[in-house]
């Protein structure tokens, strides 16, 4: 029966792979996934309107996709994000190398026409819906390709796109948190939401997000490791206002019933997002008390401590680069080109880190210091510090010693990137002050 449909064409098509394709390729036929599946932009000039498709083949190969102006609306159901099809009369056309992106993988890419056949290979599956998962459940070993769907109670939106400072002269970003949660996790999830999804579009469905607690689904958001946890838009992420299906239906459930612990989380994101004048002081045993559930990846607290047995020997110096300290056997001062950093312009600089026990009336707690924070509390700069302790100077570090033990000081201390990860919560210094 198949067959009969490829009559009207002159040669019957034969399945190929993307990697067979070129520009004079017109009888074919690929099977593809819908790998990622961008949001309907606006050309830079902003008179043509597109959508960008990722195709990809069983052998991994990769092309891009291209829909145009009315064919989004078109296509919309015909090519579902990770749906699997079988393609055939799609115009294959060249792209010039000024045009090619990193999506691409071949020269070529895949155009849609009047003609072109698009067929699902497992059509009794209909409509691909998202997969939405407890934010528990996603890993935290990160697989750059993986991606995942979520649902969760809105706690927080940022007002305004924030821009994030270009790095070596590449096009500076936008960025605009969304912070949610859901029953499986005590940590509120941040979601930072980048460039064209921080346009007030996207965030004019959620005005009343303070008071109403709205359940919001997400697709295709990366996971994002370095602090924390956290997660990102990528290329298919779409958020999606009224999120449907058991998952989602749960979340509600959860959420009516649940009000004051929802409140109550919302509560920390706030306190966080908009910090008061004054430090938030507390005590070594207060914080001891603090539990991963009442306790969120970037609050900040202060403790007011010295240090009553401050050693030398906890003082470690060294000599490392100026821009991001790392260890360097270089002679002081010496001009050199960094290859932890990679900038050009550093020079070999005395660093210093100290380990200490601080205490205030209620208890213990260990710390270490690293370079700008030490100079700050021993009030020596790195390079003093270097000296007294190449010289082995008992001595000069006895002045040290008596200001850190009858001088109390504030340490601000925060949750290191376990509470996010495992749940588990441990305290890093931030910063000394005074
Ligand atoms: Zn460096």
């Amino acid at each position: 029966m198949a067959d009969q449909k490829y009559k009207t064409t002159r040669q019957k098509p034969e399945y190929v792979y993307l990697d067979q394709l070129n520009a004079a390729c017109k009888t074919y036929i690929v099977r593809v996934v819908v790998a990622e599946k961008g949001r309907d932009t606006l050309s830079s000039k902003k008179t043509v309107r597109f959508q960008t498709l990722l195709l990809k083949d069983e052998k991994g190969n990769r092309m891009r996709g291209t829909l145009f102006g009315d064919q989004i609306e078109a296509f919309e159901e015909a090519l579902q994000y990770l749906g699997e099809y079988d393609i055939s009369a799609a115009p294959i056309k060249f792209i010039e190398e000024k045009w090619r992106t990193e999506l691409d993988q071949f020269p070529y890419q895949m155009a849609f026409g009047s003609r072109t056949m698009i067929q699902p290979v497992h059509p009794e599956l209909g409509p691909i819906m998202p997969n939405y998962q407890p934010i528990a459940s996603i890993p935290r070993t990160v697989d750059p390709d993986e991606k995942y769907d979520i649902v969760g109670v809105v706690l927080y939106v940022e007002e305004e796109p924030r821009k994030i400072e270009a790095r070596d002269g590449k096009r500076e970003s936008f960025v605009r948190e969304i912070v949610v949660t859901d029953e499986s996790c005590d940590q509120p999830l941040t979601i930072s939401l980048w460039n064209d999804l921080t346009a007030p579009k996207f965030f004019e469905k959620l005005p009343n997000w303070a008071e109403a607690f709205q359940v919001i689904g997400f697709r295709a958001l990366k996971p994002y490791t370095r602090r924390g946890f956290s997660m990102n838009s990528g290329m298919s992420t779409r958020i999606i206002y009224k999120p449907e299906g058991d998952r989602a239906r749960e979340l509600s459930d959860w959420a009516n019933l649940f009000h004051q612990k929802i409140l109550d989380r919302q509560t920390r994101v706030l306190e966080v997002k908009y910090p008061g004048e004054n430090k938030k002081i507390v005590s070594i045993a207060e914080l001891r008390r603090k539990k991963p559930s009442n306790t969120i990846q970037e609050e900040l607290l202060w403790i007011e401590v010295t240090i009553q047995n401050a050693e030398l020997e906890k003082v470690h110096a060294y000599t490392g680069c100026s821009n991001c300290w790392k260890r360097t056997n270089l002679p002081l001062q010496k001009h050199y080109s960094c290859t932890s950093c990679y900038k050009k312009e550093c020079i070999c600089t005395e660093r210093t880190t100290f380990k200490f026990e601080a205490s205030d009336g209620t208890g213990t707690m260990a710390f270490t210091n690293f370079n700008d924070d030490t100079e700050r509390l021993f009030r020596r700069s790195a390079a003093e510090t270097y000296a007294i302790k190449e010289a082995d100077d008992h001595n000069a570090f006895e002045a040290i010693q008596d200001m850190l033990r009858s001088k109390p000081f504030y340490i601000k201390v925060g949750p290191t990137s376990h509470l996010g990860q495992n749940n588990v919560l441990e305290w890093n210094l931030k910063g000394i002050g005074t």
